[in-house]
């Protein structure tokens, strides 16, 4: 139309969208609404945008900058299409609301990430899903829990915080032949040196919040599907939930990604040099870290995790709870703080902190001691951070 006045053409800029050169990263796509040239397109953006970047209607249902994060981490484990979500916990809930109902039955690894644990138990409770805890290397003990109304078989790659590593291929082998999901958490492993898929797996799930953003400066979660079918039951379900990862934080993640690779060979290496480092020190009675030879699943993860058993360590304080609590906060490099997948050092004593509600009976169904500190292995030089914990180690 011609002849505009200045309050309509204010409300109606020209849009500028590139052409002839490409930007060299996704931008944020800082406009969650689309419009169309004709209804039969809008129409058909109600059943999600394409993989070819068309069909974006409403940020709910999917955003330009997070599809090119989904397209990133598909490639990089091996899978048809993924899925962004705006936290670990989204990712998760997206996963168990969408492929289960009251009445269905779960096989679940019994040392899970707490959050999980608590939406299962919240889930058994409230919805009547049925769930069987195994332990997480016994292909025999998953086949006896099956039932006829198991729909998914839930496991970590590495689970927390004693690095138990899961016989992957054995479990969802087993799960397969009777027709069940395996559902994998890899956020510990990440796809350089673990994709489930290539292991029987159907659906991986990442806290991205942790190494995939890799600065503990943005929250996501992703799932990455083995086919693209299933994408869609999760897909429908996660826009009824809300559960969606906005542009910004799409990008903070994306630009994590590039340096993936190298945070993640450098946190593995420096966690194995401390791990060796820790054993035979006389104030630590144990290190769990899969690249030891003492590991209850060396073998395993040196099949399944051959590039690098993880930036996760654990270990055991011969003075408990004290020594546990006094080295923690003795560190000078490495930060007092939970979570995991930072650039820096992250340490912490469950016992003290994340696990001080719970009775010191119950602790070992936890896989927690009392002296049982956490560590979340960062990118610094490997002998700065032995001589904090050295120093540290002085101190209980
Ligand atoms: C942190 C974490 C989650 C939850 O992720 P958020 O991004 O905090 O919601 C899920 N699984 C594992 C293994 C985690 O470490």
């Amino acid at each position: 139309m011609e002849n505009l006045r200045p309050e309509t053409r204010a409300v109606h800029p020209p849009v500028v969208i590139p052409s002839g050169s490409r930007p060299f990263t996704t931008p944020i796509y800082q406009s969650h609404l689309f419009s169309f040239e004709t209804a039969e397109a809008l129409t058909g953006a109600f059943d999600g945008p394409n993989p070819d970047g068309s069909g974006f209607l409403y940020d709910r249902y999917g955003n330009p900058t997070a599809q090119a994060f989904e397209r990133a981490v598909a490639d990089l484990e091996g899978g048809a299409a993924a899925l962004t979500t705006g936290s670990g916990m989204g990712a998760v809930n997206a996963v168990l609301m969408s492929l289960l109902r009251s009445g269905a039955h779960v096989v679940a690894q019994r040392c899970l990430y707490g959050g999980t644990l608590v939406l299962l138990n919240d889930l058994a409770e409230r919805w009547g899903v049925e769930v069987t805890y195994v332990g997480g290397d016994d292909p025999a003990e998953v086949r006896a829990a099956l039932r006829p109304t198991t729909a998914l078989l839930v496991l970590e790659t590495i689970a927390n915080p004693t690095t138990q590593v899961v016989d992957l291929p054995a479990l969802s082998a087993v799960a397969r032949e009777a027709g069940v999901t395996t559902v994998v958490d890899n956020t510990f492993a990440t796809p350089l040196l673990c994709r489930p898929l290539e292991h029987g797996a159907d659906i991986v799930l990442h806290s991205a919040t942790k190494y995939l953003g890799g600065h503990s400066d943005v929250l996501g979660g992703i799932v990455v599907f083995a086919d693209a079918e299933l994408r869609r039951r999760v897909w429908t379900h996660a826009i009824e939930l809300g559960s969606a990862l906005d542009a910004h934080s799409a990008y903070l993640l994306l630009r994590g990604l590039a340096t993936l690779p190298l945070r993640v060979r450098r946190q593995s290496d420096n966690a194995r040099y401390l791990a060796e480092r820790l054993t035979g020190h006389p104030a630590v009675t144990r290190v769990h870290h899969p690249s030891l030879p003492a590991h209850p699943q060396h073998d395993l993860a040196r099949r399944l995790l051959p590039e690098g058993a993880g930036g996760v360590l654990a270990f055991e304080l011969a003075g408990g709870r004290e020594a546990g609590r006094t080295f923690t906060e003795a560190l000078q490099v490495a930060l007092l703080a939970p979570s995991l997948g930072d650039v820096k050092t992250l340490a912490m004593h469950p016992a003290s902190t994340s696990h001080a509600a719970v009775p010191p009976e119950d602790l070992a169904s936890a896989g927690v001691t009392e002296g049982l500190v956490r560590v979340a292995v960062g990118i610094e030089h490997p002998e700065d951070l032995w001589q904090d914990f050295a120093r540290a180690l002085d101190k209980v």
